[in-house]
């Protein structure tokens, strides 16, 4: 598989220096892992300034302007989370302008696959302000440039961090065209993603959320994928198949509870490949949200980075159907969602 990487060394620039965990060496170390092991396999693509209008069409233009006030300045507060430095409006619209990057390099037929590897963050970024690390949506400024760049019907957003994503929830809240897919750990920040969190008038059940206690393992996410994502995405055929991917679910982050390995994120990659082969010709991209414990987002990366290219490095026992029982949190997904969505097995 041809696989998209985004790199650049912008992304490096933001809260530099400042000791904050969402630290430019979140980045280094990816990147560091990216020379050594996948040297000469990955088709580095060129990031861009996402333009004012791109931007705007998720943020108000106050945000904007809040966010551009900032460039040259050392540090500036948001809020008690998010800081920014001289450069982080350059590198968040470089951010943002990396996945449309993807988004043209995808759907031009130039990579199978790719992973934008930037930061700041985005899911957290509400439509008028920055919150959660995050300042402008990534992923819902790609989503909503490849629907009105590239004509896309609909498209399906993933959001596997930690944490709920409630800026990309909030973005297409009613509109039939996105559907909002999140594991999440609950109640936590930044509150948002209940169970009957399902949608707007406009969009009923296309947000699907599945709020977890702490403590989920590898086996219990793929569960939860093949058993909820997998036939509701299978329904809502998407045309494009974006990933929030955090690895802060991992076992080690400082800011978790949950018990996610790299070969559980290599599963679930496993996973949507093949929900994204049977609904929209492989179309598939992924964006790094959080990952604070630098160890396991290199390993974390690696091995969905490892998914993408192929061949996998799972085992057959990994990749095979879960055959225990439902979790309880699979039934009360469908207690809910079956107003919306056939339970199909
Ligand atoms: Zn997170």
């Amino acid at each position: 598989m041809k696989t998209g990487i985004i790199q650049d060394q912008i992304y490096l620039e933001h809260l530099r220096g400042l000791g904050h965990i969402e630290s430019p060496r979140r980045l280094e170390v990816v990147y560091e892992m990216l020379d050594t092991i996948f040297s000469g396999q990955l088709f580095h693509l060129p990031s861009r300034a996402a333009t004012f209008e791109e931007l705007a069409s998720i943020h108000t233009p106050d945000h904007i302007h809040r966010v551009a006030g900032t460039s040259g300045r050392n540090l500036v507060s948001l809020d008690p989370d998010t800081q920014t430095t001289a450069h982080s409006y350059e590198a968040a619209r470089q951010a943002a302008g990396g996945v449309l990057s993807l988004v043209d390099a995808l759907l031009h037929q130039e990579i199978d696959n790719g992973f934008a590897l930037v930061r700041p963050p985005g899911h957290h970024a509400e439509a008028h302000r920055a919150m959660g690390f995050c300042l402008f949506n990534n992923v819902a400024i790609g989503a909503a440039y490849a629907r009105c760049q590239h004509g896309l019907e609909r498209i399906l957003v993933i959001d596997w961090d930690l944490h709920h994503g409630n800026g990309t929830q909030h973005s297409f809240w009613n509109c039939p065209e996105v559907l909002y897919f999140s594991t999440h750990q609950y109640p936590y920040y930044p509150g948002t993603g209940g169970l009957d969190e399902t949608g707007g008038k406009e969009a009923p059940g296309l947000t699907v959320n599945v709020p977890l206690s702490s403590g989920y393992l590898d086996e219990d996410y793929a569960q939860i994928f093949e058993r909820i994502l997998v036939p509701i995405g299978r329904q809502f055929r998407p045309d494009l198949i974006l990933v929030s991917a955090g690895f802060d679910t991992y076992y080690e982050d400082p800011l978790g509870a949950m018990m996610v390995t790299p070969q559980g994120f290599a599963r679930l990659t496993r996973l949507v490949m093949g929900l994204a082969r049977d609904v929209c010709h492989k179309r598939l991209l992924l964006v790094l949200e959080g990952g604070y414990h630098l160890e396991g987002l290199r390993q974390s990366v690696r091995a969905v980075l490892q998914e993408l290219t192929g061949p996998s490095l799972l085992t057959p026992e990994e990749t095979q159907r879960d055959c225990r029982p439902d979790l309880p949190i699979v039934q009360r997904v469908w207690s809910v969602q079956q107003n919306y969505w056939k339970r199909m097995e």
